[in-house]
């Protein structure tokens, strides 16, 4: 039997309190099950997806483990994209804030070199970045994993998904034999399986998987005729119209004609994947998160670990093949709680996948008639802030305080008005309610943030 109390663990109480005062008073099902094991230094394969809070179960345990006095590498996490880096490292950090002066570094592909050699060169603890990055560090001799005792591979799948075997296998061939592995994936397959077992000594595996339940998440299936599968889509919004939407798409091409497609039936879509430059997707990401635009195409790797809370509905454009990344996908809505509905396109060829869905989850399939959908000509879908770029950054000093500070002082918008703000190393973005973006760029055009003149944009 597992305890879901924290305090059962073999951790400090200071650790505990931390863990009370970030609001973590009991343990979720792969905490419970999979610490007891991490805490006693078990290599672990976890089958856990993002939400389950995964992260602290590898991270209370590799927290643990670490000498701040000894300023060398000691835990090393491979995440598959940088986004899911860079929430990685926010909840370790926050995790680490009982233990004082343990440094974390983040080495994520899309960023300078020099500023993450230098953080490296002044002592760290703990590298958190995505396998390309690490391993030019590694080349080039600016890393080094001798003194790793635990690494952890985060969204394993995901990263073979995206090629990185050989990377890691390279990776992996620079930390010690002795040292504790943790792998997380979402999804099982046989090249995981092959992975495990090269890499990872007498593991314990936990799983815990198909964790939303109906009452959370709505599930409804239409039957499309494949050259109508646009129109499909587009009933989908007119009837459901939901404000916050990730389509789900194979192909990256699939993606651009989606977006491009809803864009025409005005309905505001971005389109995400793999062939975006970063600053590109950042935009996208920003642009997503701030309500500035209401309907994400995405492929299954751009989506993964994309930081996007609260999401209405989830669609599949066109149903994956495995079950496994059905239910990752529709996981994506319905989170904390919240109702979240989940709609899936699928044409008379891909009958074979619902079924699969069917058996996986152990229940049938709602298939829904698109033809008694409300079509309610004349939908439009516009978001409800309206993203400003500035051409000032964390290197002018620009804080997000300074832009609000200006927005509402001198150029006279209430605090309302104004919405998320994010700083980027040279540019900065601010989203504004639509009926007030002219009033703000007027500002931006005379007005000034610290003393200096900043050029916005609207992006469009
Ligand atoms: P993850 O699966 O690691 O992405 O975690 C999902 C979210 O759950 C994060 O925002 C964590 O901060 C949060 N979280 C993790 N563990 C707990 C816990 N025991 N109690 C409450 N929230 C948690």
């Amino acid at each position: 039997m597992t305890s879901d109390s924290f305090s059962s663990l073999p951790i400090s109480s200071a650790f505990v309190a931390n863990l009370d005062s970030l609001g973590y008073k009991k343990m979720t099902a792969i905490q419970a099950q999979g610490l007891p094991y991490v805490l006693q230094g078990k290599d672990l394969i976890a089958k856990a997806k993002t939400g389950s809070g995964k992260t602290a179960t590898f991270g209370i345990g590799l927290l643990q483990r670490i000498n701040p006095r000894f300023f060398g590498i000691q835990a090393l996490i491979l995440c598959p994209t940088r986004e899911l880096a860079d929430q990685v490292g926010k909840e370790l950090r926050k995790l680490a804030r009982s233990t004082p002066n343990i440094k974390l570094v983040l080495l994520c592909g899309g960023k300078p070199f020099a500023p993450q050699k230098s953080s490296l060169e002044h002592g760290a603890h703990i590298v958190v970045g995505t396998p390309g990055r690490i391993q030019d560090h590694l080349s080039r001799g600016t890393l080094t994993l001798a003194g790793v005792n635990t690494l952890v591979l985060d969204e394993a799948d995901r990263m073979l998904d995206m090629g990185f075997i050989d990377v890691i296998n390279e990776i992996i061939a620079q930390t010690p034999d002795k040292r504790q592995t943790l792998l997380f994936s979402a999804t099982y397959p046989s090249t995981i399986k092959k992975m495990c077992a090269a890499i990872l000594q007498d593991p314990v595996t936990v799983s815990v998987e198909a964790e939303h339940t109906e009452s959370v998440i709505e599930q409804i299936f239409y039957q499309a005729k494949a050259s109508r599968r646009n129109e499909a889509l587009l009933a989908l919004f007119e009837h459901y119209q939901p404000e916050t939407t990730l389509v789900f798409c194979h192909t990256k091409i699939q993606c651009d004609a989606v977006a491009r497609f809803l864009h025409d039936h005005q309905i505001e879509a971005l389109a995400i994947h793999g062939d975006l430059e970063q600053r590109e997707r950042d935009q996208v990401l920003v642009r997503f998160a701030n309500h500035s635009c209401s309907v994400l195409v995405a492929t299954d790797v751009a989506a993964r670990g994309l930081d996007i809370k609260s999401l209405q509905a989830v669609i599949n454009f066109e149903l994956p093949h495995d079950a496994d990344i059905y239910i990752h996908r529709i996981g994506r809505t319905g989170r904390a709680g919240e109702k979240g509905i989940a709609l899936s396109l699928f044409i008379e060829q891909e009958q074979p996948r619902v079924k699969a869905i069917a058996e996986f989850q152990g229940k049938a399939c709602l298939v829904k008639e698109l033809d008694a959908l409300n079509a309610s000509t004349g939908f439009t879908l516009q978001s409800p802030m309206v993203t400003i770029q500035l051409d000032a950054g964390r290197r002018n000093k620009i804080r997000p305080g300074d832009l609000l500070g200006a927005l509402t002082g001198d150029a006279g918008l209430s605090g309302l008005q104004i919405g998320k703000i994010d700083i980027f190393d040279i540019s900065s973005y601010v989203a504004i309610q639509r009926s007030a973006v002219n009033k703000a760029l007027g500002f931006f055009s005379n007005g000034k943030v610290k003393g200096r003149s900043v050029r916005a944009r609207k992006i469009v």
